[in-house]
C-alpha cells in the first residue's frame, strides 16, 4: 500500500515553438488505499500521467513519489505497480493460469505452490476459476479483460493503474465490470489510479475525480462535488449526459439577456455578476421544465426540434422561437409525457437551480442551490 504525491509534475514532448504540454504543473496528493478517477476528453494527458506515475515516460519537470519515496530515478520494475490497460495484452498461446503467473515467476522467488495458489485465488476473486486452462482466443471480451484484472491483482501491488480498461467491452458489460472494479477496489484496497475519458465510469468509480483539460488540472473532488459545485464551465460540461446547457448572454440591470429569451437574476446572482458585463447561464435538462403553452404564465416560447425517448425520460430539444437564433438547449422529461416535434412550448429555467460562468476565463461565479440535506451532506466531503 502506498500513497502517491505529485509535484508540479510537467510533461513536453518536442522542443521550443513545436512542443507539446501533455501534462502541465499537475501537483496532486493520493492517499494511501485511494481510488482516484483521472477525466477528460481524447488528449487531456492522462495516459500520459499514468505512464510517468508507472515509470515509462520520463517528466520534463516535477517529481512523483510513491510512499516516502522520490521515484524518479526508479524504472517501471522498482516501482512496485500493476498496469491494466485497454488493450490487456495477453499472451495468446499461453493459458489464462499461465498468463496470470508469468509475471510472478520472472520477477519473484516464490515457490511453485505459493504461485499456484495466488494464481487460484485471483481467478476465483475474479470468477474465471474455471477457464483456467484455456487460452484467450477461447475467451469472451468481458473474460479477457478478467484475467488481465487477475493478472494485475497476483502481483499484489502497491499501486494500480488502470487506463481505459473497459474502452473496449459492450455497454452492458461495461457497467457490470464497473461495479466489479469497484467492489474489488474496496476488498483489496489498493491505491488505484483509473483513468477514462467516460463521464459515467467517472461519477461511479472513484473516491475522487481529477478533471484534466489541455494536460492543466481543472478540478480535484468527489464526484458529487464535480457534479454539483463544478470550478468551471468545462467542469460543469463534461460531467452530466446529456451536457449542461450553456447561454451566454450581456446582463443589463437584473436581467440576462440571452440569445431568445431574458432571464431574471435573483440578488444574489447579481452580487456574483458584479461588474461584469457579460456571463454564461448554465442549466442542466433535468433542472429546467417545459409547460404546455396555453397553461403558462411565465417562462419563454421554444419550439421542439428533436425527442429522444430514452424509455423512463425523455430528452427534449428545442429552440427559442422569440428571434432567429441558434441556440438549441436539451431539457429531459417524463417518458409518458405525450411531446412531439415542432411543438410549442413554454420554458422555465430556474430561479435557483442553475450555475453562472465568467464568460472570458470560464470559471464558475455562481453555485446552484443545494437541498439543505444535500447541502450538509456535501460540505462534509469537501
Ligand atoms: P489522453 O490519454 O488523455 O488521451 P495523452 O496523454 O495520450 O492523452 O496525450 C496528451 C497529449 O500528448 C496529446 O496531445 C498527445 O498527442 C501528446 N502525446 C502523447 N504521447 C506523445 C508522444 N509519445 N510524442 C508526442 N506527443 C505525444
Ligand atoms: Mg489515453
Amino acid at each position: 500500500m502506498a500513497k502517491i504525491t505529485l509535484d508540479d509534475v510537467t510533461k513536453r514532448f518536442g522542443d521550443g515553438g513545436e512542443a507539446v504540454v501533455a501534462v502541465d504543473e499537475i501537483s496532486l496528493d493520493i492517499e494511501d488505499g485511494e481510488f482516484v478517477v483521472f477525466v477528460g476528453p481524447s488528449g487531456s494527458g492522462k495516459s500520459t500521467l499514468m505512464r510517468i506515475v508507472a515509470g515509462l515516460e520520463t517528466q520534463s519537470e516535477g517529481d512523483v513519489a510513491i510512499g516516502n519515496t522520490v521515484v524518479n530515478q526508479l524504472g517501471p520494475r522498482a516501482r512496485d505497480i500493476a498496469m491494466v490497460f485497454q488493450n490487456y495484452a495477453l499472451y495468446p498461446n499461453m493459458t489464462v493460469e499461465e498468463n496470470m503467473s508469468f509475471g510472478l515467476k520472472m520477477s519473484t522467488n516464490l515457490s511453485e505452490e505459493e504461485v499456484e495458489e495466488k494464481v487460484t485465488s485471483a481467478a476465483e476473486m475474479m470468477g474465471i476459476g474455471n477457464l483456467l486452462d484455456n487460452r484467450p482466443g477461447e475467451l469472451s471480451g468481458g473474460q479477457q479483460q478478467r484475467v488481465a484484472l487477475g493478472r494485475a491483482i497476483v502481483r499484489d501491488p502497491n499501486v494500480f493503474l488502470m487506463d481505459e480498461p473497459l474502452s473496449n467491452l459492450d455497454a452492458k458489460l461495461r457497467a457490470s465490470m464497473r461495479t466489479e472494479i469497484n467492489r474489488l477496489q474496496n476488498d483489496l484496497g489498493v491505491t488505484t489510479l483509473y483513468v477514462t475519458h467516460d463521464q459515467t465510469e467517472a461519477m461511479t468509480m472513484g473516491d475522487r475525480l481529477v478533471v484534466l483539460n489541455y494536460g492543466e488540472l481543472q478540478q480535484v473532488g468527489t464526484p458529487l462535488e464535480c457534479f454539483y459545485r463544478p470550478a468551471n464551465q468545462f467542469v460543469a460540461g463534461f460531467l452530466g449526459s446529456p451536457s449542461m446547457n450553456f447561454f451566454e448572454g450581456s446582463v443589463e440591470g437584473g436581467t440576462l439577456r440571452a440569445d431568445g429569451f431574458d432571464y431574471d437574476l435573483t440578488q444574489q446572482m447579481q452580487s456574483s455578476v458584479g461588474k461584469r458585463n457579460e456571463v454564461v447561464l448554465g442549466a442542466r435538462p433535468e433542472d429546467i421544465t417545459i409547460h404546455d403553452q396555453s397553461t403558462a404564465d411565465t417562462g419563454f416560447e421554444a419550439v421542439v426540434d428533436v425527442v429522444e425517448p430514452m424509455g423512463s425520460i425523455s430528452y427534449v430539444y428545442l429552440q427559442p422561437t422569440a428571434q432567429e437564433t441558434d441556440q438549441t438547449f436539451v431539457v429531459e422529461t417524463d417518458g409518458q409525457r405525450p411531446i412531439s416535434e415542432s411543438q410549442h412550448v413554454a420554458v422555465e429555467i430556474p430561479g435557483d437551480d442553475v450555475h453562472l460562468f465568467d464568460t472570458a476565463t470560464g470559471e464558475t461565479i455562481h453555485q446552484r442551490r443545494l437541498d439543505s440535506e444535500a447541502e450538509v451532506a456535501l460540505n462534509e466531503q469537501m
